[in-house]
C-alpha cells in the first residue's frame, strides 16, 4: 500500500510502498476513503509534539470501510463505514474512561502522533475508537468532521453554549466557519469577530446576527454592548492574545475556550475573571461519544466542511503551504 511516513522532525514525508497491516485483538483494518490534512500534522512534523513516536504515519481525519476484523471485534463489521479520529486508544480502566470521557484518559494515544494514521491506503485501528459515518454522510466531505468539525462542535459543548447562549466566534474560516454554523444550527445567537469587514456577508449568510472588526472596534467592549456580552468566546484564530483581548467582552460565568492558539502564553487579567467568575479552557478533540454526536449533528443540520481533494503525493505540498501561512479549504487526500 502508498503510505506518507513522517521519519522525525523537519523532515518532508516520504512516500513509500508498505505491506498492508493485519489486524490484532480488538483492531480493525480499514480500507481509507480519505484523510484531511489538520494542522496538528503540520505541527507533528515542525516537532510540537515530543510524544510523537517516528517513524509514524500521520493523519487522523479518517474516514474508511472496515476491510477485515481482527479477534475478539464483534462491531464494525467488514464493509461498515467508519471514521476515525485524534484519540486513537484509552486504557479503558480509569476514573475518566469508565466515565465516557477517554479523551481525558492518562494513558490516552493520538492516531498518527504515536499510532499509525490515515496518510496510507490501509491504517489498523481499535474497533472501540472508530465512528460508525451515518447514512447519506459523503465521506470524502466528512473527513475533516473528524477532527476540525469534532473539535468546532465539542468545544461549544464543553464551553457550555446552549440555545438560549450568545456565542461569539474569533475567525470565521475554516474551525470558525464549522463553530459559527453550528452555534446557529444549536438555537444560539451568533457574533462573529473578523479584522476586517470583509468576511462579513459571509458570516451574516451563516446566521451570524453580529459582526465585528478589530480595526474598527474594540472587540470586548463590543461584545459588552451585546446584550451584557457572550456566554462563549471561541478562539478559531491562531492568535493566543487575539482571544485574551476579547476576555471581558464574556458575560458573567462565561466561558473562553481557545480552538486556536499560538506558541506564546496565555495571559489573562485576573480581576474581571475572580469579579464575573470567567472561565479559560482549550478543549482536546473529543471522546468516542462526542465524534458520533459531531457526524449525527452535521448530517441532521448538513453542515459540512468546505475542501479540497488532493492525492497522497501532493500531501508535502499542502503542509509546506500551510507552513508559509498560506492557509485555504481543507485539504482532504482521497484515495480511488
Ligand atoms: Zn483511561
Ligand atoms: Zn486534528
Amino acid at each position: 500500500m502508498l503510505t506518507a511516513v513522517a521519519t522525525g522532525v523537519d523532515e518532508p514525508l516520504t512516500l513509500t510502498e508498505r505491506e498492508v497491516p493485519e489486524p490484532g485483538q480488538g483492531e480493525v483494518l480499514v480500507k481509507i476513503t480519505a484523510c484531511g490534512i489538520c494542522y496538528t500534522d503540520l505541527d507533528l512534523l515542525q516537532g510540537e509534539w515530543p510524544i510523537a513516536r517516528f517513524p509514524v504515519v500521520p493523519g487522523h481525519e479518517i474516514t474508511g470501510v472496515v476491510a477485515a476484523t481482527g479477534p475478539g471485534v464483534s462491531w464494525p463489521e467488514v464493509g461498515v463505514s467508519v471514521g476515525a479520529q485524534f484519540l486513537g486508544d484509552s486504557c479503558r480502566h480509569c476514573d475518566y474512561c469508565v466515565r465516557g470521557e477517554q479523551i481525558l484518559c492518562p494513558q490516552k494515544r493520538i492516531t498518527g502522533i504515536v499510532m499509525d494514521g490515515g496518510y496510507a491506503e490501509y491504517a489498523v485501528l481499535k474497533a472501540d475508537f472508530v465512528t460508525p459515518l451515518p447514512a447519506g454522510l459523503d465521506p470524502v466531505a466528512a473527513a475533516p468532521l473528524m477532527c476540525a468539525g469534532l473539535t468546532a462542535f465539542n468545544s461549544l459543548r464543553q464551553a457550555g453554549a446552549t440555545a438560549t447562549s450568545r456565542v461569539a466566534v474569533i475567525g470565521a474560516g475554516g474551525v470558525g466557519a464549522l463553530a459559527v454554523r453550528y452555534a446557529v444550527a444549536m438555537g444560539a445567537r451568533v457574533a462573529v469577530i473578523g479584522r476586517s469587514r470583509r468576511g462579513e456577508a459571509a458570516a451574516r449568510e451563516m446566521g451570524a446576527e453580529q459582526f465585528i472588526a478589530t480595526q474598527d472596534a474594540d472587540p470586548a467592549e463590543a461584545l459588552r454592548a451585546w446584550d451584557g456580552g457572550a456566554n462563549v468566546i471561541l478562539n478559531a484564530s491562531p492568535s493566543t492574545s487575539a482571544a485574551a483581548a476579547t476576555l471581558t467582552g464574556l458575560a458573567p460565568d462565561g466561558t473562553l475556550v481557545l480552538c486556536g492558539y499560538g506558541p506564546e502564553p496565555l495571559t489573562l487579567p485576573t480581576q474581571p475573571m475572580v469579579l464575573n467568575r470567567l472561565h479559560a479552557m482549550i478543549n482536546p478533540s473529543g471522546s468516542p461519544h462526542d465524534a458520533r454526536d459531531t457526524l449525527a449533528f452535521s448530517a441532521a443540520h448538513g453542515i459540512l466542511p468546505e475542501s479540497t481533494p488532493i492525492g497522497l503525493r501532493d500531501a508535502n505540498g499542502v503542509l509546506d503551504a500551510m507552513a508559509k501561512g498560506q492557509s485555504g479549504k481543507r485539504s482532504v487526500i482521497t484515495f480511488g
